[in-house]
Order: C-alpha cells, then sequence, then structure tokens
C-alpha cells in the first residue's frame, strides 16, 4: 500500500488525450450530455496533431470527379491488403459526413474561389480504383490543417461543457481481476497531488510512438503511453512492426516537410539531378505511397546517387513553382525549410531524408473504438470499458501502410464512431462502481518504484541507446540480421530499466521522473514492433524485409498481436484480417473481387 493520498473524480466517460482523435472523442460523448472528462499531459492545442500540415482525406469530389468507393479501394490497396475491410469502408463511407461537420464546427479550411474546401492531390489517392488519374481527395487548411482542427474541436468541446484535465499524466490502467476497465490514475504535474478518475468507459487517445526511434517527425511527447499502459495490463498490441517513414523529414532536424509539397507539384532528384521516382512509379511518380518513395530514396542513397557531401540524402524541390503559390498553399514550410535547413526554397532545393512518422499498428480496436482481446473462441471479442482510438488505436484501417491525409480522417471518423458507441453503451443513470484499490495500489508501487530509482542508468542515457537500435535494426529496409539483433538489443534495454536512475525526487514539474515513466511505456511499444517485425518472414507496406522480399497473402496476410510479459518476454499470436465490407455491390458497396489482393504498383 502507498502512502499517496487521493483526490477522487467520477465521470461517465474518461478520454485520455487531447489531439485530434481524444477531442474529437471528448466533443461527441460531452454532446450526446455523457459527463465527460480528458485527460492530457500537455495542453490540448499542443498535441501533435497541431503539427499535421498537409490535410485531410475525404471524397468530398470538389476538384473531380471522386466517390467514397474510390477512396476506399486506395486505403485498402494503400494498406497493402492488410487492413480491416468492414473499418476501411466505414472510414471512406463516414469521411465526407466527418469533414462537413468539421467544417459546420469552425475549421477555416482553405476555399476555391467559389467557396467549396480545396482539396490537393496527396500520394496513393486515385480515379477509378487505381486506374484513372490522381485525384485532389486531401481537404487542407493551407499547410495548418491539424492546427486548425485542435483549435475548433478544443473550443466546441468546451462549450459542450467537457471538463479539461490540462497537464495530467495518465500513469495506469484502473482494471478489475475480470479484465474489465473502471478508470485511470493520474499525477498532476504542478503541483504533484494524484488523481483516481472513476469511468464507466476509458478512451485511450494517446498517439503514436515516433519517439522510439532516433530521427522522428513526431514531437517529444510521442512516447506510446496508451500502448503502455495496455501492454502492463497483459493486452495486446497490434501490428506494430509496420512503422511508417516519411519520404520528407528535413535533413538533420527531421522536422516533416509535408506530402502536399509533392501535392503541389514539388519532386524529388539525386546526385545526377534525375528525377528518379519516374523511374520507379511511372505513373504516380513522386506521389506514389509513402512506403514506395522511402524505398527509392533509400535504394537512390545506397547505390551512391545521394545529395550533399556523403551523398546521404536527397533533394525536394518546389523552386519551379511560383513563389505566390507556395506563399497561399505552404506558408508553414516555407518557413520551416528556412529555419531547420537554412534554405529558401523559392530559390533551392531542401535536403530530406525519410523519417519516422507514424505507427499503423496499436491497440486492436473493432470500428467502434471497442478494443479488442482475441480469444481462440472469439477473435472479435472486447473488454467492457476500454476503447482506443486514432494513433494508439489500430481499428485496422492502414494495414501495413497508411496513406498520407488518412490518419486525420481516422481520428475524427473514429473519435465520432467512440462517442456514437459510449452513447449506446454508456447509461448515465446508473452509478459508477468502486475501484479495485489492488489495481490502484499495484499502479502506484511501480509509480513509486520509479520515483525512488536509484540504479546506475539515467533515463536520457538508457532512451538513446533504445532510439539508435530501434534506428540501426528496424529501418526502412530490415534484414533477418538487423531484426535478430535488434530484438537481442532491445530485450537487453528492457531489461536494464530495472536499473535506471532518476535524481530528482519531487512531485512538481518532475521532467525526470515523467520522462522515466514515458521511456517506461516505449521500450513495451519498441520490443513489440521489433519481434513482430523479426516473426514476419514477408515484405508488405512499411516492412522491407530483404531476406523476403515479396507480399506472401497465403501465411502473413494476417494481424500481429503481441502480449508482453513481466519479465520483458513479447508472446506472438496472430488474428485474420476482416476480409468482408460492411455494405454488398448491390447496396452501392464495393465488390469483393474489385479490392482482391494483387501486386500493389503505382
Ligand atoms: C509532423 C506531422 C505531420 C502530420 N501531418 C499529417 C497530415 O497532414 N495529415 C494526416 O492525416 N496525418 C498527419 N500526420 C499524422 C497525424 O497528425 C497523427 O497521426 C495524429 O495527429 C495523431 O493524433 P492523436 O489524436 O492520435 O494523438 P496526438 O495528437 O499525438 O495527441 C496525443 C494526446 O495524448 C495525450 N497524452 C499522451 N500520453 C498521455 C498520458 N500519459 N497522460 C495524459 N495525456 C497523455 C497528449 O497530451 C496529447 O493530448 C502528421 C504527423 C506528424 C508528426
Amino acid at each position: 500500500m502507498s502512502s499517496y493520498e487521493y483526490i477522487d473524480h467520477t465521470y461517465d466517460v474518461v478520454v485520455v488525450g487531447a489531439g485530434g482523435a481524444g477531442l474529437r472523442a471528448t466533443l461527441g460523448m460531452a454532446e450526446q450530455g455523457l459527463k465527460t472528462a480528458c485527460i492530457t499531459k500537455v495542453f490540448p492545442t499542443r498535441s501533435h496533431t497541431v503539427a499535421a500540415q498537409g490535410g485531410i482525406a475525404a471524397s468530398l469530389g470538389n476538384m473531380g470527379p471522386d466517390s467514397w468507393q474510390w477512396h476506399m479501394y486506395d486505403t485498402v490497396k494503400g494498406s497493402d491488403w492488410l487492413g480491416d475491410t468492414d473499418a476501411m469502408e466505414y472510414l471512406a463511407r463516414e469521411a465526407p459526413a466527418a469533414v462537413y461537420e468539421l467544417e459546420h464546427y469552425g475549421v477555416p479550411f482553405s476555399r476555391r474561389e467559389d467557396g467549396k474546401i480545396y482539396q490537393r492531390p496527396f500520394g496513393g489517392h486515385t480515379t477509378e480504383f487505381g486506374e484513372g488519374p490522381p485525384v485532389q481527395r486531401t481537404c487542407a487548411a493551407a499547410d495548418r490543417t491539424g492546427h486548425a482542427i485542435l483549435h475548433t474541436l478544443y473550443g466546441q468541446s468546451l462549450k459542450n461543457n467537457a471538463m479539461f484535465y490540462i497537464e495530467y499524466f495518465a500513469i495506469d490502467l484502473i482494471m478489475t481481476e475480470d479484465g474489465r476497465c473502471q478508470g485511470v490514475v493520474a499525477w498532476k504535474l504542478d503541483d504533484g497531488t494524484i488523481h483516481r478518475f472513476n469511468a464507466k468507459t476509458v478512451v485511450l487517445a494517446t498517439g503514436g510512438y515516433g519517439r522510439a526511434f532516433f530521427s522522428a517527425t513526431s514531437a517529444h511527447t510521442c512516447t506510446g503511453d496508451g500502448g503502455g499502459m495496455a501492454a502492463r495490463q497483459g493486452l495486446p498490441l497490434q501490428d506494430m512492426e509496420f512503422v511508417q517513414f516519411h519520404p520528407t523529414g528535413i535533413y538533420g532536424s527531421g522536422c516533416l516537410i509535408t506530402e502536399g509539397a509533392r501535392g503541389e507539384g514539388g519532386y524529388l532528384t539525386n546526385s545526377e539531378g534525375e528525377r528518379f521516382m519516374e523511374r520507379y512509379a511511372p505513373t504516380y511518380k513522386d506521389l506514389a505511397s509513402r512506403d514506395v518513395v522511402s524505398r527509392c530514396m533509400t535504394i537512390e542513397i545506397r547505390e551512391g546517387r545521394g545529395v550533399g557531401p556523403n551523398k546521404d540524402h536527397i533533394f525536394l524541390h518546389l523552386d519551379h513553382l511560383p513563389p505566390e503559390a507556395l506563399a497561399e498553399r505552404l506558408p508553414g514550410i516555407t518557413e520551416s525549410a528556412r529555419i531547420f535547413a537554412g534554405v529558401d526554397l523559392t530559390k533551392e532545393p531542401i535536403p530530406v531524408l525519410p523519417t519516422v512518422h507514424y505507427n499503423m499498428g496499436g491497440i486492436p480496436t473493432n470500428y467502434w473504438g471497442e478494443v479488442l482481446v482475441p480469444t481462440a473462441e472469439n477473435p472479435d471479442a472486447i473488454i467492457p470499458g476500454l476503447m482506443a482510438v486514432g494513433e494508439a488505436g489500430c481499428a485496422s484501417v492502414h494495414g501495413a501502410n497508411r496513406l498520407g491525409s488518412n490518419s486525420l480522417i481516422d481520428l475524427v471518423v473514429f473519435g465520432r464512431a467512440a462517442a456514437i458507441k459510449a452513447g449506446q453503451v454508456v447509461d448515465p443513470k446508473t452509478r459508477n462502481e468502486p475501484l479495485n484499490m489492488a489495481s490502484v495500489d499495484k499502479a502506484m508501487a511501480r509509480f513509486d518504484g520509479l520515483r525512488h530509482a536509484d540504479g546506475a542508468l539515467p533515463t536520457a542515457d538508457l532512451r538513446l541507446k533504445m532510439q539508435k537500435t530501434m534506428q540501426e535494426d528496424a529501418a526502412v529496409f530490415r534484414s533477418s540480421e538487423s531484426l535478430k539483433s535488434g530484438c537481442v538489443r532491445m530485450g537487453e534495454i528492457a531489461n536494464e530499466f530495472a536499473d535506471v536512475k532518476v535524481t530528482d525526487r519531487s512531485l512538481i514539474w518532475n521532467s525526470d521522473l515523467m520522462e522515466t515513466l514515458e521511456l517506461a511505456n516505449l521500450l513495451p511499444n519498441a520490443l513489440a514492433t521489433v519481434v513482430g517485425a523479426e516473426a514476419r518472414q514477408e515484405s508488405r507496406g512499411a516492412h522491407a524485409h530483404e531476406d523476403f522480399p515479396n507480399r506472401d497473402d497465403e501465411t502473413w496476410r494476417k494481424h500481429t498481436l503481441a502480449v508482453i510479459g513481466d519479465d520483458n518476454s513479447v508472446t506472438l499470436t496472430y488474428r485474420g484480417v476482416h476480409l468482408d465490407p460492411l455494405t454488398t455491390e448491390g447496396e452501392g458497396g464495393i465488390s469483393l473481387k474489385k479490392i482482391a489482393p494483387k501486386a500493389r504498383v503505382y
């Protein structure tokens, strides 16, 4: 029993995370009159979603013909046939309504002359089931789309009386002995108090874990806390081996240059000045999907055609575009290029390199956001009281590779779906049940142990070791050798965490302790990633295995589920991909034949 005193709160719903997914869920819950709290470790509008530049995909058809069926097809193909078909259909079908809803909430989208929402082309988004030309499907607010969405959703959530607990760090889930979720324990960072949140439903919306790698476009706060919390309860993490590298991180800093830059006409060149993507992807060229472009860039560099003194990066050109267009459509990256690369992009190319950007994997859910704990009898069994949405979750709509602008739409479509579901399953008239104190004690004992950790290894040193290992051994291209090495090294690092050293023992603004809790969360995410990757003997989407260069649908068209033991062992099981769409062809849906697996060429 720990000596902490608790401040108690009781809610219908507690959402952990105030990024796009968390805020959309919070708003939807509050709108229906559910008593809703949103807990966030950073101020809501500082969540990583604020950095999303390029836009949000929906088949509005404002810039030419488009349809949700085409969007769905592109998403299926983009996922390299690993996404769940029902979830991908739900995403594409609900996307236009979700975007119009954002518009009505007040998101200041860029406009066409006639006032309709402006849409730009993005990689892998096409017409006519991949047979037609690229489509302009990505709705944008200049190159600050995430910023616009986040501010709007926060304002709307406040208007609907959602309660915000800002700069509270969620430590662990509170679970009953029989595996239902009852709430979370959180630490208030500015005064050191500890809070117990009792909720009928908890929604994890904690974002990705990009910071498990050395070079990532994601914020330093993207530490996979939701995945860590789930893993500590023995819950599985799904498809973690699929990590997206964005083709255009700024060389050196890793800061993102949106795919919208290529959407607006930008292109890549090698040391010979060649637009090499024309060779690899003759139809869609620089707008092939991200995994494809990242691999092509890596091949160019490996074969000695990289640019710069060390021939270790690639150029992105926007210098041929009219400066007025850049100022109107891409003002943010004009600034990023100047600050982070010292480049005036109206005159010079930007040095870029594939950089870790997005985690396709996460906490497995159905398309209502309910967390799955697959069993042999029921692969779609759910945990009562627990949901996951956004990058922390895995619905799975992105499968082995996410298409650009499909994450922002995932946040709002599934944030909204989770709220709809909660409206059905949470009864605001019933009382909350008492919390399982054993679960609270266990969480606080771990917290206290880390607060007083007096080992030999400073958190920052161990974190760096993990980041370098992941960057080296689980990169754009992987091999049996690199992945085996990664499994061994990551296993050692996870074990070394027992010897971590925290120097600050206070509870007020203790960033040393917070970063240690974050490292504790990153580790299971990283372990699941490298172990899942080592086991998957095929190449699919972002998982490019040099010893197994082909996709193997016979054996590997299935989701990986990784459970992390207390001893840092990783146990893998698999779950079948949902193959059937929700609507049949006769109802306007897509035929199974249309989306049957085939070679993925762009
Ligand atoms: C630079 C960049 C640009 C991008 N551009 C695009 C784009 O143009 N289009 C697109 O579709 N996608 C884009 N993406 C991807 C997309 O932005 C992200 O996948 C998405 O924003 C993730 O949203 P989220 O709501 O899941 O999490 P986040 O926005 O990361 O928010 C996580 C929230 O969880 C909270 N949290 C986490 N842990 C805890 C804890 N322990 N306790 C309390 N709170 C916690 C944080 O405070 C935060 O509020 C981009 C990503 C990056 C990095």
